[in-house]
């Protein structure tokens, strides 16, 4: 049975990065009809918040990546470390340590000042046949692991391949503090452990942790779980992802418009590939899912990759989804919804030509609000020739059947009585009934107004 996690740490929001790392496990999960464990690591309480814990299970829930078990919280989970490090303590894989920071310190010192690596020394380390020295009164110990001293530490990364570290070039972590706490690398590995994980999946950051992780598993006796480390992704310019470029937190992307499904689409194919596909649900993502397909590389961003991919799902999107979607967003500008025009018809024809659900919002904000079209726009396309048209159009549209060819018909009736052309007459009508000069086709849009809306945009306008 394949268990896989994703853990992330609640100091922030969930990273656009971090996002991709839980899309993979949880994918590969389901791949394998495995388990995907949501655990939240927040025993740094200086940094960790709950408003970041909630932020990561917005973001989750917002993407659809639903765990199958936890959320488990590490500050939860205490116990479990203390039995670990009591067992650990007992069978000699883990020892008291009293140096103090300060002797810490000089030590160091010493040793940059003879050109080595500073690392602890080893001093309260038992070896056969040595003795130790006696715990000084009032000094608190850490707990330090007895970290192999000989050999070599290696494992077939998923991703990157064999990696293998000197154990020499590993000194002794500490596992708890003087005050007892548990140390991150130590709950990690209790945690993998005891949740059964057997993929660790996680971002290329932790590749250093990964060799103590892995001695601190076989000093448990505990099976040592495979490792996949994704390569980081890089911003649209090739730089570090960072809030520079502009979204980098989940939330964000649902800010800017973007739908979760393109959102997932996108970053599945972030540094994994199936042949040349690029739009997928993630049923079929699901199905595809393998490790092999994950590039050692960093992944660049592309946003007009994303945009492209979210306007190809705004498109196939249910038509009252999106209004429901678009509707907080016109509140939050205090557009009032009257029951007319429909908002889910606006969509309709309007989701095709946009790139995300603001634009969306923007669309339809002008069939609501009062509309005071610009001057300038008006006085190029209000033209002394299309007036008169204009005037047989108003009048005909007070009993012409309210749908789009009928009302086709109408515009085309009045631009042949005066001698126009097409957008003579409909770019006038454009403005005045929308303020713009760009919009789908003109009786449609027409047709999405009450009869007498429409009428009094067009008559308001053309009377002063
Ligand atoms: N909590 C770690 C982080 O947020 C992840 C640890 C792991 O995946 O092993 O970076």
């Amino acid at each position: 049975m394949i268990r896989t996690r994703f853990a992330p740490s609640p100091t922030g929001f969930l990273h656009i990065g971090g996002a991709r790392t839980a899309l993979f496990s949880w994918a590969f999960a389901r791949h394998h009809r495995g388990v995907f464990v949501l655990r939240v690591e927040d025993t740094d309480v200086a940094r960790s918040t709950p408003e970041a814990v909630q932020a990561i299970l917005d973001g989750m829930n917002w993407l659809g990546l639903a765990h199958d078990e936890g959320p488990f919280y590490q500050m939860q989970r205490m116990d479990r470390y203390q039995a670990a490090l009591k067992s650990m303590l007992a069978s000699g894989a883990a020892y008291l340590c009293y140096t103090t920071p300060e002797e810490l310190e000089r030590v160091r010192e010493e040793q940059r000042a003879g050109g080595l690596k500073p690392r602890y020394d080893g001093a309260w380390r038992p070896e056969p046949g040595k003795i130790l020295p006696t715990p000084p009164a009032g000094v608190l110990p850490v707990v330090r692991f007895r970290n192999p001293s000989a050999g070599v530490v290696a494992w077939d990364d998923l991703v990157k391949g064999r990696i293998e570290i000197a154990n020499a070039e590993l000194d002794d972590l500490v596992i708890a503090r003087a005050d007892g706490t548990p140390t991150y690398n130590f709950c990690v590995v209790v945690d993998d452990w005891e949740m059964g994980i057997t993929h660790v999946i996680r971002g290329d950051d932790h590749v250093n942790n990964t060799p103590r992780q892995i001695n601190i598993f076989k000093a448990l006796g505990a099976q040592v779980p495979l490792y996949a480390h994704l390569s980081m992704i890089l911003g649209d310019d090739g730089q570090k992802l960072s809030k520079r470029h502009g979204a980098v937190s989940v939330m964000q992307y649902d800010d800017a418009g973007y739908l979760p499904e393109a959102v997932l689409n996108y970053l599945a194919r972030l540094g994994w590939s199936h042949g040349d596909d690029e739009v997928f649900s993630m049923q079929q993502f699901c199905a595809w899912f393998d490790l092999e397909h994950i590039t050692p590389s960093a992944a660049q961003f592309n946003t007009e990759k994303l945009n492209w991919l979210n306007a190809h799902y705004l498109k196939l999107a249910d038509n009252d989804r999106l209004a429901a979607l678009v509707r907080p967003r016109l509140e939050a500008r205090r557009v009032t919804l009257t029951h007319t025009p429909s908002l889910a018809a606006i969509i309709d024809l309007y989701k095709v030509r946009v790139s995300n659900l603001n634009e969306l919002a923007d669309a339809a904000e002008v069939f609501y609000i009062d509309l005071h079209p610009k001057a300038d726009i008006l006085a190029q396309h209000l033209t002394p020739e299309a007036l008169p048209a204009l005037a047989d159009f108003i009048d005909g549209m007070h009993d012409v059947a309210w749908e789009a060819p009928a009302i086709n018909a109408l515009i085309k009736t009045c631009i042949g009585k005066h001698g126009l052309k097409m957008p003579r007459l409909a770019m006038p009508l454009r403005v005045l009934l929308t303020g713009q000069v760009q919009t789908p086709s003109v009786d449609a849009v027409i047709t999405l107004f009450p009869r007498e809306l429409a009428l009094k945009r067009l008559t308001a306008a053309t009377k002063n």
